[in-house]
């Protein structure tokens, strides 16, 4: 599949990036690694006249240590140099649990954490060539105005599909946008908007420059699970993170992330709620992992039924929280 004719545009600077928006930002694609916009442009999903490449940005690069114990990660920080942070590990372990798990080393290394962040929804009857999806029948995401998945609905139900997003919202993280009129911080958790086609709030003039990890969320013992078909390389069908503080032999706090089963990544609500103060037994994670199951609404947008992802949530949020209470090592 050949690529569409484009205009590569590529700053060396965020202003010179804000400038090109200003210009283009209706007809403009935003490129990091490329690892998901360029097979979606192959398969004529986007069509932009222009691409902006950040990837000469310097200074969106790099985990920074804040004097207030936060971190700072640049958005076009590696997935691999993530999955490899030695600091990141030791104080945010389920975050770099869940970048060793996404797609192949290779992928890792071009892969950034904004473009994991900003990574399109997903879904069988979407993620296809133009000829396949000509022949099959265009949908509401893009060129349609039916859902082949939910029939008679006006709603896309596209899964989110990233792996970092779960983990991040475990740690509460913040976001940094910019765009020609200035400069917001949002909450990591209000960047999605739940909606399959039109899934993030952000405006075709901004770009994600910046993710903060605050210290209050260091030192959670960390877990990511995830069901994929090819271990080696493939997106979630299904994921959980979970980020635990124990106090005396009980839980302190607890945070369950979910991924790939809704159209956005979500924390689990209610969970802290089930856990704070207890030990945790058998019984007890596996009403966790009810809760977790309940909240996840997958459909037939991929090649694993909806019912064996909502089950795997289940099953995986029942062992990551046994695992991260110490009640069972596996
Ligand atoms: C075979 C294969 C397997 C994969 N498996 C996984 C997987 O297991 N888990 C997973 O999470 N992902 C997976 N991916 C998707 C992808 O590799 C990762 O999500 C990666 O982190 C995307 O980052 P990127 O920098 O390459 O994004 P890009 O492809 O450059 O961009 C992705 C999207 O984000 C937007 N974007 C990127 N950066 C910014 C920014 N700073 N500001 C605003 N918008 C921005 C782009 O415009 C585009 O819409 C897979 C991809 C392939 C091809
Ligand atoms: S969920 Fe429906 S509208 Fe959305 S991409 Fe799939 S088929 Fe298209």
């Amino acid at each position: 599949m050949s690529l569409p004719q484009f205009k590569l545009l590529r700053p060396r600077s965020t202003a010179e990036a804000l400038d090109a928006l200003a210009k283009y930002s209706g007809n403009l694609c935003v490129l990091a690694g490329g690892t998901d916009l360029i097979p979606s442009m192959r398969q004529k999903l986007f069509g932009p006249e222009y691409v902006l490449d950040l990837r000469r940005i310097a200074g969106l690069r790099g985990i920074q240590p804040q004097p207030d114990g936060s971190v700072e990660i640049g958005a076009l920080t590696t997935i691999r140099a993530i999955e490899r942070s030695e600091f990141l590990r030791q104080r945010y372990p389920v975050l770099t649990e869940a970048a060793a798990t996404i797609a192949s080393p290779v992928l890792r290394n071009m892969g950034t954490i904004g473009g994991n962040i900003c990574l399109d929804t997903r879904c069988l009857w979407y993620n296809q060539s133009l000829t396949w999806r000509k022949g099959c029948g265009f949908c509401i995401k893009k060129d349609g105005d039916l859902c082949h998945v939910a029939p008679g609905g006006t709603k896309c139900w596209a899964a989110f599909s990233g792996d970092t997003p779960p983990a991040l919202l475990c740690l509460h993280a913040g976001i940094e946008i910019i765009s020609p009129e200035g400069t917001r911080r949002i909450p990591l958790a209000d960047f999605y908007t739940g909606l399959g086609d039109n899934y993030r709030t952000l405006k075709s003039n901004e770009l994600v420059t910046r993710v903060f990890l605050p210290a209050s969320s260091a030192g959670y013992k960390g877990i990511y699970r995830k069901l994929r078909i090819r271990g080696s390389i493939d997106y979630p069908l299904a994921g959980v993170a979970v980020a635990l503080k124990r106090s005396n032999g009980h839980i302190a706090d607890a945070r369950i992330g979910i991924t790939a089963v809704n159209p956005a990544p979500l924390l689990v609500k209610g969970a802290m709620e089930l856990l704070a103060g207890k030990p945790v037994d058998e019984t007890l994670a596996d009403a966790v992992g009810d809760l977790a199951a309940k909240v996840s609404k997958p459909l037939t947008t991929s090649a694993l039924t909806p019912e064996y992802r909502r089950e795997m949530i289940r099953v995986f949020t029942k062992r990551a929280v046994l695992a991260a209470a110490g009640a069972n090592p596996n």
